[in-house]
């Protein structure tokens, strides 16, 4: 036979790699390896950059941050069955978080089903309560469709976790490259539109919502990390310096106006909400975060104005107005619609004096308390070197990913974040152990931008194998390690009440004191420090975020100091 008539056969491997490319998909995360290597082997060659992970976990957690804070869906690749159990935990945070994410794993051979093969599961029914979309190729042919079905319903609506189902003879049957691209343009024109276009509103209801802003005497803006996710910055501070209201952002919402902009009601949270009689609410739901949206902590003559991509999440909340729409086309109409007829409150207004002689009562006493060093450390000391070290850096600023119960609340209220999608953290779900898979997400999808994490020893711990992932691919990321021996701080407890066999192991709280955190990085070529003074940590973050190399600060933190379970102990 003549060489030219030799077709060129795609497997089922590179036909789901050319297939993610044409999607769009540039980054993928996961642990590879039966039966699909060489699936992230052909990505590769594709030019997909492919982060390989220690635990599939870390790198969905990993997966569903690039979702956020890209638009795009993050990806995680793992093997069949348990590679895809540990896969759920990303998928689940995704979801939860209305984050777009792709699980995408190997199964084992439909042949053999029901009959015990090689790491044999029911993956579709796993996946079932955590993703909006599921799809099983059961033929090489479906490849192309599931493919492109799994990314638009990953950001349809509201975002979140979609899975793709990959068998392994189906990874192995191939088709020659002119049906290849065959299949693949069938898919892209059979392509549902509606998936990928923002709903339609109703306009009347922006006149409505800006009659029901004009006519309040105490109006707050709040935002969530749906705002952030859909890059409605400029059109929510022209709605905020237009209109004079203050607003309040939610933990991930912060920076997209800066915490320090004059109208920030951050420090005068519970002012706030207690008092205001019109808030709205754009990309955030009434969920706990935000007290449910009742009473005690919200008035109970609030009248909402929810601005959502997801009708059900109105229909929940029962909002005096709702607005299905993407937040920044309607926070859009809503300042077009202000400025043909202009309203400001103006500094002098009761409203915006009450509020920003609260906030200025409050950032006032909490400098009084960060300017106390006290060593050996507790949160604040080290938490506001920490603040002026990243604020140093100026733009573009570092994205802060935080985690831990006291280390997270505390960071929360001192660390202050002035750009967009600068902040994640524990989220939706209070997920611990999402740290350094956020950290790599966030190197990833922002390379001009340092990392910095601020986490406790026990949210580090879940996952701390990945520095080894950090200095393998350079990532400029250090993480900072509030060490204070344990979940909540080492033992606790009261020694009369522990009795029984096993009365002289650990507490369930603890963990070895004094932990050497930063050697283990420097296993790996990494660089540690540890820092129990303040001189020692302000040259920790001086010579490390100059590197801008993996780094580890080990932070050592007063056992005792910080409360159980953070501000949540009611709860624990
Ligand atoms: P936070 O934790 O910051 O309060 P949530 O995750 O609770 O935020 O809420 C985010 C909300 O934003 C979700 O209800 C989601 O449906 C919504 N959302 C997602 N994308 C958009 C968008 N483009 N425009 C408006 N709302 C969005």
């Amino acid at each position: 036979k003549a060489e030219a008539d030799i077709k060129k056969m795609i497997d089922g491997n590179a036909l789901v790699s050319m297939c993610l490319s044409r999607a769009g998909i540039d980054r993928m995360f996961g642990v590879v390896g039966i039966p699909v290597t060489s699936l992230a082997n052909r990505a590769v060659a594709l030019g997909v950059r492919f982060i390989a992970f220690h635990n599939e976990q870390s790198a969905g957690y990993a997966a569903s941050a690039y979702g956020y804070l890209t638009g795009r869906p993050g990806v995680l690749l793992t093997v069949s069955g348990p590679g895809c159990v540990h896969g759920l935990a990303g998928l689940s945070n995704a979801s939860a978080n209305a984050w777009p994410m792709i699980l995408i794993s190997g199964s084992s051979d439909q042949s053999l089903a029901g009959r015990g093969d090689f790491q044999e599961l029911d993956q579709i029914a796993a996946v079932k309560p955590f993703a909006k979309f599921s799809a099983k190729a059961t033929d090489i042919t479906e490849i192309p469709k599931s493919v492109f079905s799994a990314v638009d319903w990953a950001v349809s609506g509201r975002p979140g976790g979609t899975y793709l189902d990959l068998p392994t003879d189906v990874l192995h049957q191939s088709v020659d490259e002119s049906e290849a691209e065959r299949l693949i343009a069938e898919a892209l024109n059979s392509r549902d539109k509606s998936l990928i276009e923002n709903p339609r509103f109703d306009n009347s209801k922006i006149e409505k919502a800006v009659e029901l802003l004009r006519s309040a005497q105490r109006p707050l803006i709040v935002f969530g990390k749906g705002a952030a996710y859909a890059k409605s910055e400029i059109e929510l501070t022209k709605v905020v310096e237009s209109t004079g209201i203050p607003f309040l952002p939610t933990p991930m919402g912060k920076g997209l106006i800066s915490d320090k902009h004059e109208l920030a009601a951050t420090a005068a949270r519970s002012l706030a909400i207690g008092k205001c009689d019109v808030a709205l609410v754009v990309g955030a739901r009434l969920n706990w975060l935000l007290h449910f949206g009742q009473p005690p902590k919200w008035s109970k003559d609030v009248k909402f104005i929810i601005v959502d991509v997801c009708e059900e999440e109105i229909e929940l909340r029962k909002p005096f107005l709702g607005i299905l729409g993407d937040a920044k086309e309607v926070l859009g109409l809503i300042h077009k619609q202000i400025k043909d007829d202009p309203f400001c409150l103006g500094k002098n207004h009761p409203w915006i004096e009450a509020v920003r002689s609260k906030a200025n009562d409050n950032v006032a006493k909490m400098e009084v308390q960060l300017s106390k060093v006290v060593v050996p450390f507790n949160f604040l000391t080290p938490m506001k070197i920490i603040r002026d070290a990243i604020l140093g850096v100026g733009s573009p600023a570092p994205v802060v990913v935080s985690e831990g119960a006291n280390t997270m609340d505390v960071g929360r209220s001192v660390l202050v974040q002035t750009e967009p999608r600068t902040r994640l953290d524990a989220g939706t779900w209070g997920t611990m152990g999402v740290g350094l898979g956020y950290c790599i997400a966030a190197a990833v999808a922002s390379p001009d931008r340092l990392v910095v994490a601020v986490e406790g020893d026990s949210g580090f711990g879940f996952s701390a194998m990945e520095v080894e992932t950090l200095v393998r691919y350079q990532l400029p990321v250090v993480v900072i390690v509030f060490n204070n021996g344990g979940v909540y701080g080492g033992d606790r407890r009261n020694p009369e009440e522990i009795t029984g066999p096993f009365k002289d192991d650990p507490a369930p709280t603890s963990f070895v004191p004094g932990a050497a955190y930063h050697i283990l990085i420097e296993a790996f070529g990494g660089k540690g420090y540890l820092a129990g003074t303040p001189d020692e940590l302000k040259s920790a973050l001086a010579e490390s975020f100059s590197a801008r190399k993996p780094a580890v600060i080990n932070v050592t933190i007063d056992p005792y100091a910080g409360a159980e379970s953070g501000r949540m102990q009611h709860m624990n």
